[in-house]
């Protein structure tokens, strides 16, 4: 190309990048984006815990023609099928025309999100109260969970092995729990203590009655309690041993500000990449290459356990999809990771204007910007970093830049302010291509965080362009 036709390239391609945000879009494409939100924050309203997020991939993939993985024989370019490991997470593939050795697309998200876990013996009573135990999931700033209406999601395993589900707070006739907190006029001494210690973990106790049963000797309200749970749900105490009930915001998703163009909701991290994800896969038109949505769970704890993105169950799922189509070398595994290519979706800390302090104006997402690239985590001298190799950020950049999404380059603050991790090291560590790259949000980790819709369907359109590339 000559100098000058480049050159011009290279300004137009700058030019629309300066152009991207709520400003420059038509009519027609506000109204995709706000129609898309209002999907999104339906997913919220339905997907609160892994294991509804898990349920609603489900069914939403079912209804766009993938099936369960285990019941296919053999797998076509152009299959769609899921694999469920445990109930929590779920990895959804359309099988691409090049053959799978030479390696998928990936987009990875997670649907845990920070709440407050029932304790295994949770029922107590004190002072004519009932209350249940907590202990907090994820990195909580305690004092934000006291005083706001919580819901109990979860399920309880009986030894029968039947499973009850567990659903309160959520109906607007539902009766909703409550963590207290001390009065203003009795926190003289809560108020000079540091922030991270004003409400201690074993402080937040859900209050969860205070009517006596009328025949009971002692403990009459916990007593009480327990006989709603037997008529509701057949369980006995000693069934919350073998119970996981999340303690979530009872809240629902709502349109912020008055212009409508931000969603404030709890379990936007990573809900709010996780949709994006889970959409772009099941509306693919074209797969060259094989594409993969994992929705993994744990991601708020280290990514732990079978059903965090360290299982080796997401290998099983490789496994079945190479087995199944015909692939058997020992070797196809290894090489079909190391040929592939991931988007860590999640989320990242939006520039907030209130708290300027914290961030390098530099290179801090903004909101409205579009989805953040985030080619390095890490915290103190990249410690602990996924970072993404600058050949691999050309790729996905210029995959955006192809197709017109709005895209920002951005890290996790000022350098030594903190930091954080995401899925990315764990894909990065078998081999994968890997590039952080997720929505924005305000006051993550709170009870009711905030994103940005133009930021959301942004997401979608990145995820979707990446899948369908070469
Ligand atoms: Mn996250
Ligand atoms: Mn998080």
């Amino acid at each position: 190309m000559a100098e000058d036709a480049e050159n011009k390239e290279i300004k137009e391609a700058a030019d629309r990048l300066k152009n991207y945000g709520w400003k420059n879009i038509t009519d027609s494409d506000r109204k995709t984006i706000m129609e898309y939100a209002e999907e999104y924050m339906e997913f919220l309203d339905m997907a609160k815990t892994e294991r509804e997020a898990v349920e609603v991939a489900r069914d939403l993939a079912v209804s766009c023609g993938f099936r369960d993985i285990d019941t296919v024989e053999r797998l076509q370019p152009g299959d769609k099928v899921f694999g469920i490991n445990r109930e929590k997470s779920v990895y959804l593939a359309v099988i691409g025309r090049e053959p799978l050795t030479e390696g998928f697309q990936a987009v990875g998200a997670h649907i845990d999100a920070p709440r407050l876990d029932l304790k295994q013996n949770p029922l107590y009573e004190d002072s004519g109260l009932a209350l249940l135990k907590t202990h907090y999931y994820g990195g909580i700033k305690k004092y934000q969970w006291t005083t706001i209406p919580l819901a109990l999601h979860g399920v309880v395993v009986l030894t029968d092995g039947t499973t009850v589900r567990v659903n309160i707070g959520e109906d607007p006739e539902d009766p909703v729990f409550l963590v207290t907190d001390l009065l203003p006029h009795l926190s003289a001494k809560q108020n000079v203590r540091k922030v991270a210690d004003g409400v201690p973990a074993e402080k937040l106790n859900l209050m969860a009655g205070s009517i006596p049963l009328a025949d009971a000797d002692s403990e009459n309200v916990k007593k009480n309690i327990l006989a709603i749970l037997k008529e509701k749900y057949g369980m006995e105490e000693e069934d919350f041993r073998s119970a996981e009930i999340e303690a979530v915001p009872a809240m629902k998703a709502r349109s912020l500000g008055l212009d409508s163009s931000m969603v404030a909701a709890y379990g936007q991290d990573d809900r709010v990449c996780a949709f994006p994800a889970l959409t772009a896969l099941l509306r693919l038109e074209d797969a060259p290459r094989t594409s993969l949505c994992i929705l993994t769970d744990k991601e708020e704890i280290g990514s732990v356990g079978n059903t965090g993105m360290e299982s080796r169950n997401f290998e099983l799922f490789l496994i079945k999809l190479l087995e199944k189509s015909g692939i058997t070398s020992p070797y196809a595994l290894q090489k079909m990771l190391s040929a592939s290519r991931a988007l860590s979706a999640d989320v990242t800390a939006a520039y907030d204007p209130t708290y300027p302090e914290v961030m390098e104006k530099n290179n801090a997402a903004y909101m409205g910007k579009g989805i953040s690239i985030k080619k390095y985590t890490g915290a103190r001298g990249k410690s602990g970093a996924s970072d993404a190799n600058a050949e691999y950020v050309a790729y996905v950049r210029g995959i955006f830049e192809k197709e017109g999404v709005a895209y920002q380059s951005s890290e996790l603050g000022k350098v030594d302010e903190g930091g954080g991790g995401t899925i990315a090291y764990i894909l990065a560590n078998r081999g994968m291509d890997v590039v952080d790259c997720g929505v924005p949000v305000h006051s993550m980790h709170s009870p009711y965080e905030s994103a940005s819709k133009y930021d959301i369907y942004a997401a979608f359109r990145a995820y979707k362009a990446f899948l369908g590339s070469m």
